[in-house]
């Protein structure tokens, strides 16, 4: 990232970042002038900054910490030339490639989603857009995911038209994320395939549609603070519901894949602007976690309330259990959603191998049985 100047440049009276959170949390919308200052605060003032951003993040999200679990629903083979994306027509990188993933695929994904306690399943498609009959067959999908496991759907397809997506909504697609990715003034930097209004009217037709929003950006492209402060507004002005962080992992093969320069204070500081700018919005630290904050991984959730669990499309993350055991290292709790059409679910299944194994009676257990996992 590149400074537009000092603190003392951009501010002529330093700013008290306790302060600034009871500001914003009594209605105040960040200026610039305060968005730039977080973004170019010095290193000694992280833990106070953080302990702002989290006083801010406590009012509207407690000690709550909302898992997320991502599928990609087809990966590769993708026609655009977003710079940092290896399922790129450009990048060089060996990934899978695969067309869209069938209903038991996806139901798969879904069932794993419950288990890795995430409340919300991210259904995603490589592409510039999907095709209407892709639709069709998430659409479907979404509706049997939606009755079996209760799970909150949030589906990233792509560039949507209004009929796309008031058939995702009709399904009962609660969110659709769409990613601005990084400011106006720099898109054309990343992306020449498509452009920032294209994916604001993305995000128009969705809102239309009657679904929630879900957009954000990636950290460390070589934008400019101006940049990030550029998209945190124009989120707000969106009113976005949720907004994924993510840090760039320059990814071998990619155009991007020299570009690793951001330090785990650089991505604390970003999450922090995001928390002051839209305070009361999901905030969720995101892809490129593990590579770019590591060691300091859990701090960011002092300023944002929600991560991705497991891996994410083309690249590992930690395990699950190391997710669990940080956030209840840091005395908060993981939000699981509403799964008790799961729990019913995973009654009927119980049910059903028991049958399979001893026609449902209890007279057939024996030591072997049960030392093998059957409880009948
Ligand atoms: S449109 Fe999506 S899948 Fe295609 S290159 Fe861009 S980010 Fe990657």
């Amino acid at each position: 990232m590149s400074a537009t100047g000092s603190s003392k440049e951009i501010c002529s009276t330093k700013i008290g970042w306790s302060d600034l959170a009871d500001k914003v949390m009594g209605g105040h919308v960040l200026t610039r002038e305060e968005a730039l200052s977080i973004l170019d605060s010095e290193d000694d003032e992280i833990v106070d900054l953080l302990a702002a951003a989290y006083k801010v993040r406590r009012k509207y999200f407690g000690n709550k910490v909302q898992l997320y679990f991502l599928k990609n629903a087809k990966s590769g083979l993708c026609p655009e030339d977003c710079g940092y994306c290896s399922q790129s027509k450009i990048a060089e990188t060996e990934i899978p490639k695969y067309a869209m993933l069938n209903e038991a695929k996806l139901m798969e994904g879904a069932a794993r989603a419950v288990e890795a306690k995430a409340r919300t399943y991210c259904i995603v498609a490589s592409g510039r857009g999907p095709s209407n009959r892709e639709v069709g067959h998430v659409a479907s999908v979404v509706k049997k995911i939606k009755e079996t496991y209760g799970l909150h759907i949030c589906c990233c397809l792509g560039l949507l038209s209004p009929d796309q997506a008031r058939t995702l909504a009709e399904a009962g697609v609660d969110r659709i994320n769409h990613n601005l990715n990084t400011g106006r003034e720099f898109y054309d930097k990343i992306c020449t395939t498509h452009t920032y209004d294209d994916r604001l009217e993305t995000l128009k037709v969705v809102r239309e549609a009657g679904m929630e929003l879900c957009s954000g950006l990636i950290v460390g492209m070589g934008e400019t603070l101006n940049d990030l402060v550029d998209v945190a507004f124009e989120l707000r002005e969106l009113g976005v519901e949720s907004t994924p962080v993510n840090f760039l992992h320059a990814i071998d093969g990619t155009p991007l894949e020299a570009r690793q320069e951001l330090n785990p204070r650089q991505c604390l500081r970003a999450l922090c602007l995001f928390r002051f700018a839209n305070p009361a919005v999901e905030l969720r630290v995101s892809g490129g976690r593990e590579v770019n904050l590591r060691s300091m991984q859990a701090m960011s959730l002092y300023a944002a309330n929600s991560m991705f669990v497991s891996d994410y499309l083309t690249t590992k993350g930690q395990p699950a259990e190391d997710d669990f055991k940080m956030v209840a290292d840091l005395g908060m709790e993981v939000v699981i959603g509403d799964h008790d059409s799961f729990l019913a679910w995973k009654a009927v299944q119980e049910g059903q191998s028991k049958t399979s194994c001893c026609e449902g009676t209890s007279t057939c257990v024996t030591p072997e049985k049960a030392a093998a996992g059957c409880h009948a």
